[in-house]
């Protein structure tokens, strides 16, 4: 007999496989369908590789032995499949606002409420008071009005949708007067002039790339016009011999013609940062408060809340959204709602916000708290990695990351981490060092910064957990 068809006969039958008390287990646990096609897929590969005359990837010295092996593989295939693909990570890459890693985090209030709704019926759209259908808005309408000084308030997916939304149903066939400097892209799938065309609405730009004055739009408003649009350059500045026109002369101008005003503020915050020690961030209820019809921005920004577009202003105008067929498929769902209630409930009480907003925990940390963090962590860093990098506690910077300035970065710690690596193979071993960082059972994301690996500690909660993760990491070494 050759040595092939011996191996073959030492494969375990399909059934074999499915009636051992091993595999009971795993079938209880992933149910029959997914462990009956691992078993006949490993199967059929492992017989691939005998044909070829290939090295089996099993143990092959006796029946038993292959089989043990058989069973350890297909339980990690199982497991490996049914894990999620979208997972907890650790951001410590100085970014609190991470757009990639999720934006924020939500409070405990928040994820109370999602559970407090999620597996039963709710009253999303049904007024309680009156027994017939309600709308989905009333949940928030009177919080944000409260906390904005708006009139109404309508919520959809997030701000691109809300932007699109309000431009859509108020300048639809007419034209939009932005000024030059403004024309932002975010993120390089939000670009102003495309989802101006989307919501086909004709985009006027007036104005210079530095400087527009109050003229520029007045000179350019005729009776196609439909709109003045503000947008807050959130990730960029302009500087230098500069000049912008004030929401509320834009405002004024707007109603002397009879025309809507509108700003798109991004990051929309509801609280003066800098009471915080963060850099300063026009409030939503400033833009209200200037006269601006419609203020739109996003729940999962400085917010610190849910992914969400919120559009505040004046209710005729924000009933006119409501109207618009493309407010169906843009609205939020029940959970989203939940979350972003709770959210907003925590700025009724301001004193207490920094302890229960994550974001806000985050973003006003103290230096001197991370620095002592930094300073805690470095010796056992060291010890667990010494072989792999030199590690040192350095000065760095924090950014607040979408819809904030990049210029406007707050002071930070980190633990900065250069490979060891022999003449030449710097860049191999500081991409090696990142992918296995990525690759740890919590994912580890650092900022890379001229051949360094930079732990910003800024959003860093649980030193115990950075602490196990590097030591699973050590042990790749
Ligand atoms: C972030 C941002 C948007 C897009 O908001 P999303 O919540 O990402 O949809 C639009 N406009 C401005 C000015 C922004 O900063």
């Amino acid at each position: 007999m050759s040595e092939s068809n011996e191996k073959f006969r030492l494969l375990p039958s399909v059934d074999r496989v499915l009636q051992s008390a091993e595999v009971a287990e795993l079938i209880d646990l992933y149910g029959v369908g997914p462990i009956k096609a691992h078993t006949r897929k490993l199967l059929s590969e492992l017989r691939a590789q005998i044909a070829a005359n290939k090295l089996l990837a099993l143990r092959c010295d006796s029946e038993q032995a292959l089989f043990e092996d058989f069973i350890k593989q297909l339980t990690l295939r199982a497991q490996a499949q049914s894990m999620s693909s979208l997972r907890p990570v650790l951001n410590l890459t100085g970014t609190v606002v991470h757009t990639n890693l999720g934006r924020a985090q939500l409070p405990a209030e928040a994820i109370a409420a999602i559970a407090s709704i999620a597996d039963q019926a709710c009253n999303l759209e049904y007024d309680l008071q009156q027994g017939r259908r309600g709308d989905r808005d009333s949940h928030l309408e009177q919080l944000v009005c409260e906390l904005t000084g708006a009139e109404a308030v309508t919520v959809v997916n997030n701000n691109a949708a809300a932007v699109l939304l309000a431009l859509n149903s108020l300048a639809a066939q007419k034209s939009v007067l932005i000024s030059r400097g403004e024309l932002v892209e975010i993120g390089g799938s939000f670009r102003i002039p495309d989802v101006m065309r989307s919501a086909h609405a004709h985009l006027v730009e007036v104005g210079t790339t530095n400087r527009t004055h109050l003229s520029d739009y007045a000179n350019a408003i005729d009776k196609d016009t439909g709109l003045l649009l503000k947008v807050h350059t959130s990730n960029y500045a302009v500087q230098g011999f500069t000049a912008t026109v004030a929401e509320a002369e834009l405002a004024q101008l707007a109603r002397q013609n009879e025309l809507p005003s509108m700003a798109d503020l991004g990051s929309g915050t509801l609280i003066d940062l800098t009471a915080y020690g963060l850099p300063p961030e026009p409030t939503v209820q400033s833009i209200i408060e200037s006269g601006i019809d419609l203020v739109t921005f996003s729940g999962d920004k400085l917010l610190g809340g849910p992914q969400a577009g919120i559009i505040a202003g004046k209710k005729s105008l924000v009933e006119l959204i409501k109207r618009n067929p493309l407010k169906r498929a843009l609205r939020v769902d029940k959970l989203t709602i939940a979350a972003l209630e709770a959210v907003l409930h925590l700025y009724r009480d301001p004193d207490r916000l920094q302890k229960r907003l994550p974001l806000l925990r985050d973003l006003a940390r103290p230096v001197a708290e991370i620095e002592m963090l930094a300073e805690s962590l470095l010796p056992l860093a060291r010890e667990l990695l010494g072989h792999v990098a030199t590690i040192r506690v350095v000065s760095t910077h924090s950014q607040i990351g979408s819809g904030a300035l990049p210029l406007d970065v707050i002071p930070s710690v980190a633990l900065e981490l250069t490979p060891i690596a022999e003449k030449g193979q710097s860049d191999s071993a500081l991409k090696d060092l990142a992918q296995n960082l990525r690759s740890l059972s919590r994912p580890i994301i650092v900022r890379i910064h001229d051949g360094k690996l930079i732990m910003d500690l800024r959003c860093l909660q649980s030193e115990e957990l950075l602490l196990d993760l590097l030591t699973e990491l050590a042990t790749r070494y």
